[in-house]
Protein backbone atom coordinates (compact mmCIF):
# COMPACT_ATOMS: atom_id res chain seq x y z
CA UNK A 1 0.00 0.00 0.00
CA UNK A 2 1.31 3.65 -1.10
CA UNK A 3 1.00 5.23 2.53
CA UNK A 4 0.61 8.69 0.67
CA UNK A 5 -2.43 7.36 -0.90
CA UNK A 6 -3.70 6.62 2.65
CA UNK A 7 -3.27 10.53 3.74
CA UNK A 8 -4.40 12.26 0.32
CA UNK A 9 -8.02 10.34 1.13
CA UNK A 10 -8.17 11.10 4.52
CA UNK A 11 -7.21 14.67 3.42
CA UNK A 12 -10.26 14.43 1.23
CA UNK A 13 -12.44 13.85 3.66
CA UNK A 14 -12.94 9.75 2.85
CA UNK A 15 -13.36 7.02 4.79
CA UNK A 16 -10.63 4.95 5.78
CA UNK A 17 -11.17 0.80 5.15
CA UNK A 18 -9.67 -1.43 8.07
CA UNK A 19 -6.68 -2.67 5.83
CA UNK A 20 -5.69 0.93 5.50
CA UNK A 21 -6.04 1.65 9.57
CA UNK A 22 -4.35 -1.63 10.05
CA UNK A 23 -1.41 -0.26 7.68
CA UNK A 24 -1.19 2.93 9.40
CA UNK A 25 -0.65 1.39 12.75
CA UNK A 26 1.61 -1.64 11.53
CA UNK A 27 3.99 1.15 10.19
CA UNK A 28 3.78 3.02 13.59
CA UNK A 29 4.64 0.68 15.21
CA UNK A 30 7.30 -0.79 13.10
CA UNK A 31 8.56 2.79 12.42
CA UNK A 32 8.62 1.82 8.10
CA UNK A 33 6.25 5.19 8.33
CA UNK A 34 7.99 8.14 9.16
CA UNK A 35 6.99 10.58 11.68
CA UNK A 36 6.29 13.25 8.56
CA UNK A 37 4.33 11.01 7.27
CA UNK A 38 2.45 9.99 10.63
CA UNK A 39 2.10 13.88 11.11
CA UNK A 40 0.77 14.63 7.70
CA UNK A 41 -2.32 11.53 8.37
CA UNK A 42 -3.01 13.08 12.41
CA UNK A 43 -3.64 16.63 11.00
CA UNK A 44 -5.74 14.97 8.50
CA UNK A 45 -7.44 13.13 11.02
CA UNK A 46 -7.71 16.55 12.76
CA UNK A 47 -9.34 18.66 10.14
CA UNK A 48 -11.31 15.77 8.84
CA UNK A 49 -12.39 13.56 12.00
CA UNK A 50 -13.06 9.85 11.94
CA UNK A 51 -16.05 7.83 11.28
CA UNK A 52 -17.32 5.51 14.36
CA UNK A 53 -15.68 2.17 11.83
CA UNK A 54 -12.62 4.06 11.54
CA UNK A 55 -12.36 5.52 15.41
CA UNK A 56 -13.07 2.12 16.13
CA UNK A 57 -10.63 0.43 13.84
CA UNK A 58 -7.97 2.44 14.78
CA UNK A 59 -8.46 1.78 18.70
CA UNK A 60 -8.55 -2.06 18.21
CA UNK A 61 -5.34 -1.71 15.58
CA UNK A 62 -3.31 0.33 18.54
CA UNK A 63 -4.45 -2.07 21.35
CA UNK A 64 -2.92 -5.23 19.15
CA UNK A 65 0.30 -3.36 18.28
CA UNK A 66 1.89 -5.04 21.56
CA UNK A 67 0.65 -7.31 24.40
CA UNK A 68 -2.52 -7.35 25.45
CA UNK A 69 -2.33 -8.48 29.38
CA UNK A 70 -5.00 -11.00 31.41
CA UNK A 71 -5.36 -11.19 35.22
CA UNK A 72 -6.89 -14.19 35.36
CA UNK A 73 -4.92 -14.45 38.75
CA UNK A 74 -7.04 -11.85 40.71
CA UNK A 75 -10.37 -13.85 38.86
CA UNK A 76 -12.45 -14.07 42.03
CA UNK A 77 -10.33 -11.22 44.18
CA UNK A 78 -11.26 -8.15 42.85
CA UNK A 79 -12.43 -6.13 40.15
CA UNK A 80 -9.61 -4.68 38.05
CA UNK A 81 -10.34 -1.00 37.09
CA UNK A 82 -8.86 2.05 36.00
CA UNK A 83 -9.48 5.68 35.35
CA UNK A 84 -8.39 7.57 33.01
CA UNK A 85 -8.27 11.61 32.54
CA UNK A 86 -8.32 13.28 29.03
CA UNK A 87 -5.85 15.44 30.75
CA UNK A 88 -5.32 18.75 32.39
CA UNK A 89 -3.72 21.95 34.49
CA UNK A 90 -3.00 20.60 38.16
CA UNK A 91 -4.08 17.22 37.67
CA UNK A 92 -2.93 14.86 40.40
CA UNK A 93 -6.54 12.71 40.95
CA UNK A 94 -4.30 9.66 39.92
CA UNK A 95 -2.02 9.47 42.81
CA UNK A 96 -5.15 9.83 45.44
CA UNK A 97 -7.48 7.55 43.21
CA UNK A 98 -5.10 4.48 42.21
CA UNK A 99 -4.77 3.84 46.37
CA UNK A 100 -8.26 4.74 47.54
CA UNK A 101 -9.68 2.30 44.72
CA UNK A 102 -7.27 -0.30 45.94
CA UNK A 103 -8.00 0.01 49.79
CA UNK A 104 -11.44 -0.65 49.06
CA UNK A 105 -11.14 -3.75 47.40
CA UNK A 106 -10.54 -3.15 43.21
CA UNK A 107 -7.02 -3.69 41.68
CA UNK A 108 -5.92 -0.65 39.24
CA UNK A 109 -2.97 -1.11 36.84
CA UNK A 110 -2.90 2.14 35.97
CA UNK A 111 -1.02 2.90 32.24
CA UNK A 112 -0.32 7.23 32.60
CA UNK A 113 1.35 9.01 29.84
CA UNK A 114 3.92 12.00 29.93
CA UNK A 115 2.85 15.78 29.49
CA UNK A 116 0.96 16.37 26.50
CA UNK A 117 0.75 19.80 25.35
CA UNK A 118 -0.12 22.49 28.40
CA UNK A 119 -1.37 19.66 30.25
CA UNK A 120 0.59 17.68 32.94
CA UNK A 121 1.77 14.13 32.60
CA UNK A 122 1.60 11.46 35.53
CA UNK A 123 4.39 9.98 35.03
CA UNK A 124 6.78 13.33 34.81
CA UNK A 125 5.47 13.95 38.10
CA UNK A 126 6.21 10.44 39.78
CA UNK A 127 9.76 10.62 38.15
CA UNK A 128 9.40 13.64 40.98
CA UNK A 129 10.05 10.75 43.15
CA UNK A 130 13.63 9.16 43.74
CA UNK A 131 14.22 5.54 42.70
CA UNK A 132 10.58 5.13 41.53
CA UNK A 133 10.46 2.84 38.64
CA UNK A 134 7.23 3.85 36.57
CA UNK A 135 8.88 1.88 33.51
CA UNK A 136 8.85 -1.93 35.59
CA UNK A 137 8.24 -4.78 33.09
CA UNK A 138 4.91 -6.57 32.76
CA UNK A 139 6.05 -9.16 35.14
CA UNK A 140 6.77 -6.47 37.60
CA UNK A 141 3.77 -4.55 37.04
CA UNK A 142 1.48 -7.43 37.68
CA UNK A 143 3.52 -8.47 41.09
CA UNK A 144 2.89 -4.88 42.01
CA UNK A 145 -0.86 -4.79 41.48
CA UNK A 146 -1.16 -8.37 42.80
CA UNK A 147 -0.03 -7.07 46.15
CA UNK A 148 -0.80 -3.98 46.80
CA UNK A 149 -3.86 -3.36 44.61
CA UNK A 150 -2.54 -0.79 42.12
CA UNK A 151 0.75 0.34 40.34
CA UNK A 152 0.64 4.01 38.43
CA UNK A 153 3.10 3.29 35.30
CA UNK A 154 4.09 4.39 32.66
CA UNK A 155 3.17 2.65 28.99
CA UNK A 156 6.35 -0.14 28.49
CA UNK A 157 7.32 -0.90 24.78
CA UNK A 158 4.61 -4.00 25.09
CA UNK A 159 1.48 -1.67 25.52
CA UNK A 160 -0.02 -0.23 22.23
CA UNK A 161 3.12 1.06 21.09
CA UNK A 162 1.80 2.46 18.44
CA UNK A 163 0.03 5.09 20.50
CA UNK A 164 3.38 5.49 22.09
CA UNK A 165 4.90 6.42 19.17
CA UNK A 166 1.81 8.47 18.03
CA UNK A 167 0.96 10.00 21.28
CA UNK A 168 4.62 11.67 21.05
CA UNK A 169 3.98 13.05 17.11
CA UNK A 170 0.38 14.34 17.69
CA UNK A 171 2.66 16.47 20.98
CA UNK A 172 4.66 18.08 18.68
CA UNK A 173 2.53 18.84 15.58
CA UNK A 174 -0.52 20.45 17.04
CA UNK A 175 -3.03 17.44 16.31
CA UNK A 176 -3.96 16.35 19.95
CA UNK A 177 -7.01 18.01 20.29
CA UNK A 178 -9.19 15.58 17.90
CA UNK A 179 -11.55 13.22 19.18
CA UNK A 180 -10.63 9.69 17.07
CA UNK A 181 -7.50 10.17 18.13
CA UNK A 182 -7.81 10.72 21.60
CA UNK A 183 -10.41 8.24 21.97
CA UNK A 184 -8.26 5.62 20.18
CA UNK A 185 -4.95 7.00 22.04
CA UNK A 186 -6.61 6.28 25.48
CA UNK A 187 -8.96 2.90 25.20
CA UNK A 188 -5.81 1.45 22.96
CA UNK A 189 -3.68 1.99 26.21
CA UNK A 190 -6.71 0.27 28.52
CA UNK A 191 -7.77 -2.19 26.40
CA UNK A 192 -4.50 -3.47 25.75
CA UNK A 193 -3.85 -3.62 30.04
CA UNK A 194 -6.67 -6.00 30.29
CA UNK A 195 -8.88 -4.02 32.69
CA UNK A 196 -13.04 -4.96 33.22
CA UNK A 197 -14.24 -1.80 33.34
CA UNK A 198 -13.21 1.90 33.01
CA UNK A 199 -14.32 5.39 34.66
CA UNK A 200 -13.26 8.10 32.58
CA UNK A 201 -12.52 11.52 33.74
CA UNK A 202 -13.32 13.82 30.71
CA UNK A 203 -12.30 17.56 31.14
CA UNK A 204 -13.92 21.01 30.01
CA UNK A 205 -12.87 24.31 30.01
CA UNK A 206 -10.21 26.76 29.26
CA UNK A 207 -7.10 24.55 30.33
CA UNK A 208 -8.90 20.97 28.99
CA UNK A 209 -8.31 19.70 24.98
CA UNK A 210 -12.37 20.30 24.73
CA UNK A 211 -12.92 23.27 26.01
CA UNK A 212 -16.70 23.45 25.48
CA UNK A 213 -18.93 21.45 27.27
CA UNK A 214 -20.61 20.05 23.89
CA UNK A 215 -17.09 19.11 22.52
CA UNK A 216 -16.40 17.08 26.31
CA UNK A 217 -19.73 15.57 25.31
CA UNK A 218 -18.68 14.61 21.98
CA UNK A 219 -15.32 12.91 23.42
CA UNK A 220 -17.19 11.42 26.45
CA UNK A 221 -19.68 9.88 24.11
CA UNK A 222 -17.40 8.66 21.43
CA UNK A 223 -15.26 6.81 24.20
CA UNK A 224 -17.85 5.02 25.68
CA UNK A 225 -19.25 3.90 22.18
CA UNK A 226 -15.45 2.83 21.22
CA UNK A 227 -14.77 0.80 24.54
CA UNK A 228 -18.62 -0.63 24.39
CA UNK A 229 -17.63 -2.12 20.78
CA UNK A 230 -14.62 -3.53 22.27
CA UNK A 231 -16.31 -5.10 25.34
CA UNK A 232 -15.09 -2.52 28.14
CA UNK A 233 -17.44 -1.14 30.26
CA UNK A 234 -16.89 2.53 30.74
CA UNK A 235 -18.36 5.57 32.44
CA UNK A 236 -17.50 9.21 32.38
CA UNK A 237 -17.69 12.05 34.30
CA UNK A 238 -17.43 15.29 32.75
CA UNK A 239 -15.08 17.49 34.90
CA UNK A 240 -14.56 21.47 34.98
CA UNK A 241 -10.90 22.53 34.10
CA UNK A 242 -11.72 25.89 33.07
CA UNK A 243 -9.05 26.55 36.40
CA UNK A 244 -6.51 24.56 37.89
CA UNK A 245 -7.52 21.39 39.70
CA UNK A 246 -6.06 21.59 43.35
CA UNK A 247 -3.76 24.13 44.56
CA UNK A 248 -0.31 23.22 43.49
CA UNK A 249 0.99 23.07 39.19
CA UNK A 250 4.49 20.99 38.90
CA UNK A 251 5.59 17.68 39.38
CA UNK A 252 7.12 17.82 42.37
CA UNK A 253 4.87 20.08 43.81
CA UNK A 254 1.98 18.13 42.62
CA UNK A 255 3.15 14.88 44.40
CA UNK A 256 3.19 17.08 47.53
CA UNK A 257 -0.33 17.95 47.42
CA UNK A 258 -1.29 14.61 46.94
CA UNK A 259 1.12 13.20 49.86
CA UNK A 260 -0.65 16.04 52.14
CA UNK A 261 -4.06 14.89 50.49
CA UNK A 262 -3.42 11.43 51.72
CA UNK A 263 -1.98 11.75 55.05
CA UNK A 264 -5.32 14.04 56.13
CA UNK A 265 -4.09 17.13 55.49
CA UNK A 266 -5.25 20.49 53.75
CA UNK A 267 -7.37 19.32 50.75
CA UNK A 268 -8.53 21.58 48.50
CA UNK A 269 -12.18 20.90 48.01
CA UNK A 270 -12.48 20.71 44.43
CA UNK A 271 -9.69 18.32 43.87
CA UNK A 272 -11.32 16.19 46.85
CA UNK A 273 -14.84 16.37 44.97
CA UNK A 274 -13.44 15.02 41.84
CA UNK A 275 -11.50 12.08 43.72
CA UNK A 276 -14.28 10.93 45.93
CA UNK A 277 -16.15 11.32 42.29
CA UNK A 278 -14.50 9.29 40.52
CA UNK A 279 -13.52 6.80 43.19
CA UNK A 280 -17.68 6.35 43.59
CA UNK A 281 -17.94 5.49 40.20
CA UNK A 282 -15.12 3.11 40.15
CA UNK A 283 -16.78 1.06 43.30
CA UNK A 284 -19.92 0.96 41.86
CA UNK A 285 -18.77 -0.33 38.51
CA UNK A 286 -16.32 -2.82 40.62
CA UNK A 287 -19.69 -3.44 42.10
CA UNK A 288 -18.11 -3.44 45.51
CA UNK A 289 -20.73 -1.55 46.49
CA UNK A 290 -24.41 -0.77 45.31
CA UNK A 291 -24.77 2.66 45.17
CA UNK A 292 -22.72 6.04 44.74
CA UNK A 293 -23.68 7.33 48.46
CA UNK A 294 -21.91 4.00 49.76
CA UNK A 295 -19.08 3.79 47.40
CA UNK A 296 -18.41 7.48 48.70
CA UNK A 297 -18.38 6.99 51.86
CA UNK A 298 -15.97 4.39 51.72
CA UNK A 299 -14.17 5.92 50.05
CA UNK A 300 -13.49 8.76 52.27
CA UNK A 301 -13.23 6.22 54.76
CA UNK A 302 -10.22 4.63 53.79
CA UNK A 303 -8.43 8.45 53.26
CA UNK A 304 -9.32 8.92 56.90
CA UNK A 305 -8.27 5.60 58.38
CA UNK A 306 -5.11 6.65 56.33
CA UNK A 307 -5.38 3.05 54.44
CA UNK A 308 -5.44 4.81 51.12
CA UNK A 309 -2.07 6.80 51.95
CA UNK A 310 -0.54 2.84 53.17
CA UNK A 311 -1.36 1.97 50.09
CA UNK A 312 0.25 5.05 48.14
CA UNK A 313 3.63 4.37 50.29
CA UNK A 314 3.79 0.55 49.61
CA UNK A 315 3.15 1.09 45.72
CA UNK A 316 6.20 3.44 45.95
CA UNK A 317 8.72 1.53 48.15
CA UNK A 318 7.04 -1.95 45.84
CA UNK A 319 8.39 0.35 42.13
CA UNK A 320 11.80 1.75 44.42
CA UNK A 321 11.09 4.68 45.64
CA UNK A 322 11.74 5.47 49.44
CA UNK A 323 9.81 3.72 52.21
CA UNK A 324 8.93 6.78 53.73
CA UNK A 325 7.72 9.24 51.18
CA UNK A 326 4.63 9.98 53.25
CA UNK A 327 6.52 10.80 56.03
CA UNK A 328 9.23 12.21 54.89
CA UNK A 329 8.22 14.06 51.49
CA UNK A 330 10.19 17.38 52.22
CA UNK A 331 13.13 15.33 51.95
CA UNK A 332 13.11 13.66 48.83
CA UNK A 333 10.66 16.14 46.56
CA UNK A 334 13.24 18.61 44.41
CA UNK A 335 12.68 22.35 45.65
CA UNK A 336 13.23 25.46 43.82
CA UNK A 337 15.63 27.99 44.42
CA UNK A 338 13.48 31.15 44.09
CA UNK A 339 10.23 30.86 46.05
CA UNK A 340 7.74 34.15 45.92
CA UNK A 341 4.84 35.09 45.99
CA UNK A 342 2.70 36.84 42.84
CA UNK A 343 0.24 39.99 43.93
CA UNK A 344 -2.33 40.84 41.66
CA UNK A 345 -2.51 44.95 40.49
CA UNK A 346 -5.30 45.37 42.69
CA UNK A 347 -7.85 43.61 44.73
CA UNK A 348 -10.60 41.63 43.97
CA UNK A 349 -12.50 38.56 43.69
CA UNK A 350 -10.85 35.96 40.57
CA UNK A 351 -13.52 35.85 38.17
CA UNK A 352 -11.28 33.70 35.44
CA UNK A 353 -7.93 32.26 35.66
CA UNK A 354 -7.29 30.83 32.20
CA UNK A 355 -5.47 27.16 32.83
CA UNK A 356 -4.33 26.82 29.47
CA UNK A 357 -1.95 29.82 30.28
CA UNK A 358 -1.19 28.70 33.68
CA UNK A 359 0.24 25.13 32.26
CA UNK A 360 1.94 27.38 30.19
CA UNK A 361 3.04 29.19 32.97
CA UNK A 362 4.49 25.90 34.41
CA UNK A 363 6.17 25.03 30.72
CA UNK A 364 8.13 28.25 30.49
CA UNK A 365 9.33 27.84 33.91
CA UNK A 366 10.60 24.54 32.47
CA UNK A 367 8.30 22.39 34.01
CA UNK A 368 6.52 20.87 31.08
CA UNK A 369 7.64 20.01 27.96
CA UNK A 370 8.19 22.18 24.60
CA UNK A 371 9.93 19.95 22.24
CA UNK A 372 9.29 15.86 22.83
CA UNK A 373 12.04 14.33 24.86
CA UNK A 374 12.78 17.29 26.66
CA UNK A 375 14.08 16.70 29.98
CA UNK A 376 11.88 18.52 32.90
CA UNK A 377 12.92 20.79 35.64
CA UNK A 378 10.74 18.72 38.22
CA UNK A 379 11.15 20.92 41.35
CA UNK A 380 9.54 24.19 39.62
CA UNK A 381 5.89 25.47 39.31
CA UNK A 382 3.16 27.19 41.73
CA UNK A 383 1.79 26.37 44.73
CA UNK A 384 -1.64 28.31 46.35
CA UNK A 385 -3.18 28.69 42.85
CA UNK A 386 -6.20 31.11 43.96
CA UNK A 387 -9.47 29.25 42.80
CA UNK A 388 -12.35 31.31 41.40
CA UNK A 389 -13.98 33.06 43.64
CA UNK A 390 -11.29 33.74 45.74
CA UNK A 391 -10.10 37.21 47.30
CA UNK A 392 -7.29 38.68 46.65
CA UNK A 393 -5.13 41.82 46.66
CA UNK A 394 -1.60 43.12 48.34
CA UNK A 395 -1.79 40.46 51.69
CA UNK A 396 -3.18 37.80 49.09
CA UNK A 397 -1.63 36.29 46.56
CA UNK A 398 -2.81 34.67 43.34
CA UNK A 399 -0.06 31.91 44.01
CA UNK A 400 3.35 31.14 44.92
CA UNK A 401 6.11 30.88 42.12
CA UNK A 402 8.70 28.48 42.59
CA UNK A 403 11.46 28.86 39.87
CA UNK A 404 15.36 28.35 38.82
CA UNK A 405 16.09 31.79 38.00
CA UNK A 406 15.02 35.64 38.27
CA UNK A 407 14.11 36.04 34.77
CA UNK A 408 11.90 32.72 35.32
CA UNK A 409 10.09 34.13 38.53
CA UNK A 410 9.22 37.77 36.67
CA UNK A 411 7.85 35.68 33.41
CA UNK A 412 5.90 33.60 35.59
CA UNK A 413 4.39 36.52 37.69
CA UNK A 414 3.41 38.51 34.52
CA UNK A 415 1.85 35.54 32.60
CA UNK A 416 -0.14 34.64 35.91
CA UNK A 417 -1.51 38.27 36.51
CA UNK A 418 -2.11 38.56 32.57
CA UNK A 419 -4.26 34.99 32.93
CA UNK A 420 -5.96 36.09 35.51
CA UNK A 421 -9.16 38.40 35.48
CA UNK A 422 -10.42 39.93 38.50
CA UNK A 423 -13.88 41.43 39.61
CA UNK A 424 -14.72 43.61 42.44
CA UNK A 425 -17.94 41.89 43.50
CA UNK A 426 -18.04 38.45 44.42
CA UNK A 427 -17.94 35.50 42.26
CA UNK A 428 -19.46 31.88 42.42
CA UNK A 429 -17.36 29.45 41.97
CA UNK A 430 -18.15 27.18 38.34
CA UNK A 431 -19.87 23.29 38.59
CA UNK A 432 -16.63 20.43 39.47
CA UNK A 433 -18.50 17.71 38.00
CA UNK A 434 -20.53 18.73 34.88
CA UNK A 435 -22.44 15.67 33.93
CA UNK A 436 -22.17 11.92 34.11
CA UNK A 437 -22.63 9.61 31.48
CA UNK A 438 -23.29 5.93 32.23
CA UNK A 439 -22.35 3.34 29.21
CA UNK A 440 -23.11 -0.29 29.72
N1 LIG B 1 -4.57 11.06 27.22
C1 LIG B 1 -4.11 10.09 26.37
O1 LIG B 1 -3.69 9.02 26.81
N2 LIG B 1 -4.14 10.34 25.07
C2 LIG B 1 -4.62 11.49 24.54
O2 LIG B 1 -4.62 11.62 23.34
C3 LIG B 1 -5.08 12.49 25.42
C4 LIG B 1 -5.06 12.24 26.78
Amino acid sequence: MIFKNVIRRKRDGLELGAGEIECFVRGLADRSIPAEQVAALAMAVYFRSMSFAESAALTAAMADSGVRMRWDELRGRGPVIDKHSTGGVGDKVSFLLAPIAAACGCFVPMISGRGLGHTGGTLDKLDAIPGYRSMPTLEELRRVVGSVGCAIVGQTDDLAPADRRLYEIRDITATVESIPLITASILSKKIAAGIEALVMDVKTGSGAFMQTLEDARALARSIIAVAEAAGLRTHALITDMSQTLGGNVGNALEIEEAVAFLNGGAREPRLAEVVFALAAEMLLMGKLTSDRASARRRAEAVVRSGEAGERFGRMIAELGGPRDLLANAARYLPRAPLVEPVFPLSDGYVATVEARSVGNVLVALGGGRRVAGEKLDLAVGLSGVACIGARVGKGQPLAVVHARTPEQLRAAGDALRAATKLSDSPVGPPPIVHESLIGL
